[in-house]
Protein backbone atom coordinates (compact mmCIF):
# COMPACT_ATOMS: atom_id res chain seq x y z
CA UNK A 1 0.00 0.00 0.00
CA UNK A 2 1.66 3.37 -0.95
CA UNK A 3 0.32 6.80 0.22
CA UNK A 4 0.43 10.12 -0.88
CA UNK A 5 0.02 13.11 1.30
CA UNK A 6 -1.08 16.10 -1.03
CA UNK A 7 -1.30 19.51 -0.17
CA UNK A 8 -2.25 22.95 -2.73
CA UNK A 9 -1.77 26.83 -2.17
CA UNK A 10 -3.69 28.54 -4.46
CA UNK A 11 -5.16 32.15 -5.06
CA UNK A 12 -8.20 34.26 -5.34
CA UNK A 13 -8.65 35.06 -9.08
CA UNK A 14 -11.34 37.01 -10.39
CA UNK A 15 -12.91 35.47 -13.32
CA UNK A 16 -14.34 37.84 -16.01
CA UNK A 17 -16.33 34.18 -17.49
CA UNK A 18 -17.89 33.08 -14.13
CA UNK A 19 -18.25 36.43 -12.56
CA UNK A 20 -16.44 36.13 -9.94
CA UNK A 21 -13.75 34.72 -7.80
CA UNK A 22 -12.20 31.15 -8.20
CA UNK A 23 -9.16 29.55 -5.51
CA UNK A 24 -6.81 28.97 -8.75
CA UNK A 25 -4.32 25.89 -7.86
CA UNK A 26 -0.87 27.87 -8.34
CA UNK A 27 1.48 25.29 -6.47
CA UNK A 28 1.36 21.37 -6.18
CA UNK A 29 3.73 19.51 -3.40
CA UNK A 30 3.28 16.04 -2.39
CA UNK A 31 5.13 13.38 -0.63
CA UNK A 32 4.75 9.68 -1.04
CA UNK A 33 5.45 6.81 1.65
CA UNK A 34 4.87 3.34 1.90
CA UNK A 35 2.66 1.34 4.66
CA UNK A 36 5.47 1.76 7.09
CA UNK A 37 5.69 5.46 6.46
CA UNK A 38 8.54 5.80 4.77
CA UNK A 39 9.18 8.50 1.86
CA UNK A 40 9.37 7.17 -1.28
CA UNK A 41 9.77 10.48 -3.69
CA UNK A 42 7.96 13.58 -3.56
CA UNK A 43 6.26 15.65 -6.26
CA UNK A 44 6.41 19.70 -6.55
CA UNK A 45 5.16 21.81 -9.17
CA UNK A 46 4.52 25.69 -9.62
CA UNK A 47 1.28 26.00 -11.78
CA UNK A 48 1.19 28.81 -14.67
CA UNK A 49 -1.70 31.10 -13.49
CA UNK A 50 -4.40 31.40 -16.78
CA UNK A 51 -7.03 33.32 -14.47
CA UNK A 52 -5.38 35.89 -11.78
CA UNK A 53 -2.62 37.09 -13.82
CA UNK A 54 -0.98 38.49 -10.62
CA UNK A 55 -1.68 36.79 -7.38
CA UNK A 56 -2.49 38.99 -4.43
CA UNK A 57 -0.08 40.37 -2.02
CA UNK A 58 -1.03 37.86 0.99
CA UNK A 59 -0.67 34.29 -0.85
CA UNK A 60 2.71 36.34 -2.02
CA UNK A 61 3.80 36.86 1.92
CA UNK A 62 2.33 33.98 3.18
CA UNK A 63 4.09 31.89 0.36
CA UNK A 64 7.50 33.62 -1.13
CA UNK A 65 6.04 32.29 -4.42
CA UNK A 66 7.06 35.46 -6.81
CA UNK A 67 4.84 36.63 -10.10
CA UNK A 68 8.08 35.76 -11.84
CA UNK A 69 8.41 32.39 -10.65
CA UNK A 70 4.51 31.40 -11.49
CA UNK A 71 5.23 32.77 -15.03
CA UNK A 72 7.48 29.61 -15.46
CA UNK A 73 5.43 27.13 -14.37
CA UNK A 74 2.72 24.86 -15.82
CA UNK A 75 -0.87 24.88 -16.81
CA UNK A 76 -3.30 23.21 -14.77
CA UNK A 77 -4.37 20.00 -16.34
CA UNK A 78 -0.68 19.06 -17.36
CA UNK A 79 0.17 19.62 -13.85
CA UNK A 80 -2.97 17.19 -13.61
CA UNK A 81 -1.92 14.43 -15.97
CA UNK A 82 1.75 14.49 -14.22
CA UNK A 83 0.83 14.29 -11.11
CA UNK A 84 -1.92 11.06 -11.82
CA UNK A 85 1.61 9.39 -13.65
CA UNK A 86 3.07 10.01 -10.64
CA UNK A 87 0.46 9.00 -8.32
CA UNK A 88 -0.20 5.72 -9.76
CA UNK A 89 -2.66 3.46 -7.36
CA UNK A 90 -1.82 5.08 -4.22
CA UNK A 91 -4.35 6.31 -1.42
CA UNK A 92 -4.71 10.19 -1.97
CA UNK A 93 -4.70 12.29 1.31
CA UNK A 94 -5.20 15.65 2.48
CA UNK A 95 -5.11 17.83 5.47
CA UNK A 96 -8.77 18.38 5.41
CA UNK A 97 -10.65 18.66 2.50
CA UNK A 98 -10.32 21.79 1.37
CA UNK A 99 -7.75 21.16 -1.18
CA UNK A 100 -10.27 18.52 -2.88
CA UNK A 101 -13.17 21.23 -3.30
CA UNK A 102 -10.53 23.16 -4.97
CA UNK A 103 -9.41 20.47 -6.96
CA UNK A 104 -12.65 20.07 -8.04
CA UNK A 105 -13.36 23.85 -8.59
CA UNK A 106 -10.14 23.96 -10.81
CA UNK A 107 -11.31 20.55 -12.41
CA UNK A 108 -14.62 22.21 -13.82
CA UNK A 109 -13.17 25.44 -14.79
CA UNK A 110 -10.11 24.40 -16.93
CA UNK A 111 -12.06 20.78 -18.23
CA UNK A 112 -15.53 21.21 -17.66
CA UNK A 113 -15.67 17.64 -15.57
CA UNK A 114 -15.33 17.61 -11.94
CA UNK A 115 -13.82 14.34 -11.77
CA UNK A 116 -10.32 14.16 -10.44
CA UNK A 117 -8.44 11.57 -12.43
CA UNK A 118 -5.74 10.74 -9.61
CA UNK A 119 -8.01 10.44 -7.45
CA UNK A 120 -9.13 6.30 -6.32
CA UNK A 121 -8.87 6.49 -2.87
CA UNK A 122 -8.66 9.70 -0.61
CA UNK A 123 -8.26 10.26 2.90
CA UNK A 124 -8.94 12.92 5.01
CA UNK A 125 -5.87 13.11 7.31
CA UNK A 126 -7.10 16.16 9.35
CA UNK A 127 -10.24 13.73 10.48
CA UNK A 128 -8.01 10.71 11.32
CA UNK A 129 -5.07 12.49 13.22
CA UNK A 130 -8.43 14.33 15.16
CA UNK A 131 -9.78 11.16 15.47
CA UNK A 132 -6.44 9.42 17.18
CA UNK A 133 -5.56 12.58 19.38
CA UNK A 134 -9.01 11.84 20.83
CA UNK A 135 -9.88 15.36 19.83
CA UNK A 136 -13.55 14.53 18.24
CA UNK A 137 -14.97 18.21 18.94
CA UNK A 138 -16.83 19.68 16.23
CA UNK A 139 -14.27 22.30 15.29
CA UNK A 140 -11.43 21.23 12.63
CA UNK A 141 -8.28 21.39 13.83
CA UNK A 142 -5.74 23.27 11.72
CA UNK A 143 -2.48 21.87 10.91
CA UNK A 144 0.17 23.98 12.68
CA UNK A 145 -2.43 23.36 15.92
CA UNK A 146 -1.82 19.22 15.12
CA UNK A 147 1.65 19.60 14.46
CA UNK A 148 1.75 22.03 18.24
CA UNK A 149 -0.31 19.54 20.19
CA UNK A 150 1.81 16.29 18.68
CA UNK A 151 5.07 18.48 19.79
CA UNK A 152 7.10 18.54 15.86
CA UNK A 153 9.06 21.61 15.49
CA UNK A 154 7.07 23.45 12.93
CA UNK A 155 10.56 26.06 11.98
CA UNK A 156 12.39 22.39 10.28
CA UNK A 157 9.48 23.28 7.92
CA UNK A 158 9.08 25.88 5.61
CA UNK A 159 5.41 26.79 6.24
CA UNK A 160 3.01 27.64 3.80
CA UNK A 161 4.84 25.94 0.78
CA UNK A 162 3.14 22.90 -1.00
CA UNK A 163 5.64 20.62 -0.64
CA UNK A 164 6.62 21.53 2.85
CA UNK A 165 3.45 21.71 4.48
CA UNK A 166 2.78 17.83 3.11
CA UNK A 167 5.61 16.74 4.99
CA UNK A 168 4.76 18.65 7.69
CA UNK A 169 1.26 16.88 7.80
CA UNK A 170 3.44 13.52 7.00
CA UNK A 171 5.29 14.04 10.82
CA UNK A 172 1.86 14.59 12.40
CA UNK A 173 0.54 11.50 10.33
CA UNK A 174 3.96 9.60 12.05
CA UNK A 175 2.99 10.44 15.53
CA UNK A 176 -0.50 8.91 15.26
CA UNK A 177 -0.38 6.28 12.60
CA UNK A 178 -1.85 2.77 13.50
CA UNK A 179 -2.22 0.85 9.84
CA UNK A 180 -5.18 -1.16 11.73
CA UNK A 181 -7.10 1.84 12.36
CA UNK A 182 -7.36 3.49 8.48
CA UNK A 183 -9.30 1.45 6.94
CA UNK A 184 -12.59 3.24 7.95
CA UNK A 185 -11.64 6.69 6.58
CA UNK A 186 -10.18 5.48 3.22
CA UNK A 187 -12.71 6.34 0.80
CA UNK A 188 -13.52 5.52 -2.87
CA UNK A 189 -13.67 8.42 -4.58
CA UNK A 190 -14.44 6.49 -8.07
CA UNK A 191 -18.37 7.24 -7.04
CA UNK A 192 -20.49 10.18 -7.98
CA UNK A 193 -21.32 9.62 -4.46
CA UNK A 194 -18.26 10.75 -3.27
CA UNK A 195 -18.23 13.76 -5.35
CA UNK A 196 -21.65 14.40 -3.86
CA UNK A 197 -20.37 14.13 -0.23
CA UNK A 198 -17.72 15.94 -0.69
CA UNK A 199 -19.61 19.07 -2.13
CA UNK A 200 -22.48 18.76 0.51
CA UNK A 201 -22.52 21.45 2.91
CA UNK A 202 -22.94 20.31 6.71
CA UNK A 203 -25.40 23.06 7.90
CA UNK A 204 -26.93 23.21 11.56
CA UNK A 205 -30.99 22.93 11.36
CA UNK A 206 -32.08 26.45 13.22
CA UNK A 207 -36.03 25.59 12.77
CA UNK A 208 -37.44 23.29 15.01
CA UNK A 209 -39.98 22.51 12.08
CA UNK A 210 -37.78 20.76 10.07
CA UNK A 211 -39.24 17.63 8.65
CA UNK A 212 -36.21 15.49 9.69
CA UNK A 213 -36.50 16.94 13.46
CA UNK A 214 -38.58 13.76 15.24
CA UNK A 215 -40.65 14.67 18.39
CA UNK A 216 -38.37 12.40 20.43
CA UNK A 217 -35.38 14.41 19.72
CA UNK A 218 -36.86 16.98 21.50
CA UNK A 219 -37.80 14.79 24.99
CA UNK A 220 -35.54 14.67 27.54
CA UNK A 221 -35.13 12.37 30.29
CA UNK A 222 -33.99 13.10 33.84
CA UNK A 223 -30.12 11.80 34.03
CA UNK A 224 -30.95 10.32 37.66
CA UNK A 225 -34.34 8.14 37.62
CA UNK A 226 -34.79 7.88 33.96
CA UNK A 227 -37.95 9.80 34.04
CA UNK A 228 -39.11 11.77 30.96
CA UNK A 229 -38.78 15.27 32.11
CA UNK A 230 -41.46 18.08 31.58
CA UNK A 231 -39.75 20.91 29.60
CA UNK A 232 -40.57 24.67 31.70
CA UNK A 233 -39.92 27.00 28.67
CA UNK A 234 -39.73 27.74 25.26
CA UNK A 235 -36.95 26.34 22.80
CA UNK A 236 -34.54 29.00 22.63
CA UNK A 237 -31.43 29.04 20.09
CA UNK A 238 -28.09 29.25 21.71
CA UNK A 239 -25.00 28.93 20.17
CA UNK A 240 -26.18 27.13 17.36
CA UNK A 241 -28.29 24.51 19.53
CA UNK A 242 -31.51 24.71 21.08
CA UNK A 243 -31.65 24.62 25.14
CA UNK A 244 -34.70 24.98 27.42
CA UNK A 245 -35.12 23.99 31.32
CA UNK A 246 -36.46 20.80 32.06
CA UNK A 247 -38.11 19.40 35.52
CA UNK A 248 -38.01 16.00 36.70
CA UNK A 249 -41.20 15.47 38.64
CA UNK A 250 -39.40 12.45 40.21
CA UNK A 251 -36.04 13.66 42.07
CA UNK A 252 -37.77 17.22 42.14
CA UNK A 253 -34.79 18.65 40.44
CA UNK A 254 -34.43 21.19 37.18
CA UNK A 255 -31.99 20.65 34.24
CA UNK A 256 -30.84 22.25 30.94
CA UNK A 257 -31.52 20.06 28.02
CA UNK A 258 -29.56 21.08 25.12
CA UNK A 259 -30.16 19.61 21.36
CA UNK A 260 -28.20 20.55 18.27
CA UNK A 261 -29.09 19.11 14.67
CA UNK A 262 -27.04 18.65 11.80
CA UNK A 263 -27.95 17.63 8.25
CA UNK A 264 -25.33 15.98 6.82
CA UNK A 265 -24.98 14.22 3.69
CA UNK A 266 -25.35 11.19 5.65
CA UNK A 267 -28.65 12.66 7.30
CA UNK A 268 -29.53 14.53 9.94
CA UNK A 269 -27.35 14.08 12.94
CA UNK A 270 -28.58 14.75 16.71
CA UNK A 271 -26.83 15.74 19.50
CA UNK A 272 -27.95 15.90 22.87
CA UNK A 273 -26.71 17.01 25.84
CA UNK A 274 -28.15 17.21 30.02
CA UNK A 275 -26.35 20.13 31.45
CA UNK A 276 -26.86 21.03 35.01
CA UNK A 277 -28.44 24.08 36.39
CA UNK A 278 -26.40 26.41 37.64
CA UNK A 279 -28.63 27.58 40.87
CA UNK A 280 -27.03 31.58 40.69
CA UNK A 281 -28.18 31.26 36.95
CA UNK A 282 -31.62 29.94 37.93
CA UNK A 283 -32.13 33.15 40.31
CA UNK A 284 -30.82 35.81 37.78
CA UNK A 285 -33.77 34.29 35.35
CA UNK A 286 -36.04 34.23 37.75
CA UNK A 287 -35.82 37.90 38.50
CA UNK A 288 -35.71 38.25 34.51
CA UNK A 289 -38.63 40.63 33.19
CA UNK A 290 -40.62 38.54 30.30
CA UNK A 291 -39.69 41.80 28.19
CA UNK A 292 -36.12 41.59 28.20
CA UNK A 293 -35.76 37.24 27.52
CA UNK A 294 -34.17 36.69 24.39
CA UNK A 295 -36.22 36.00 21.38
CA UNK A 296 -37.78 32.29 21.70
CA UNK A 297 -38.91 29.99 19.64
CA UNK A 298 -41.35 27.76 19.79
CA UNK A 299 -42.63 24.49 18.50
ZN1 LIG B 1 -35.41 12.10 38.12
Amino acid sequence: MQYIILDLEWNAAYSRRRQGFINEIIEFGAVKVDGHLQVLDTFSALVRPQVGKKISGKVRSLTNITNEELVGGTPFMQVMSRFRRWAGQAVVLTWGTSDILTLIENSLYFSGSEKIAFLQRYMDLQAYCQYRMGETGGQQMGLSTAAEKLGIDETAFDHHRALDDSLLSLACLRKVWDPGTVGPFIQNAQQQAFYDRMRFKTTIITDLHHPQIRRRDLMFRCEQCGTIARRLERWQLHNKAFRARFFCRNCEQEFIGRVQFKLKYEGMTVKKKVLPLPPAKEEKKAEKKPEEAPPALSV
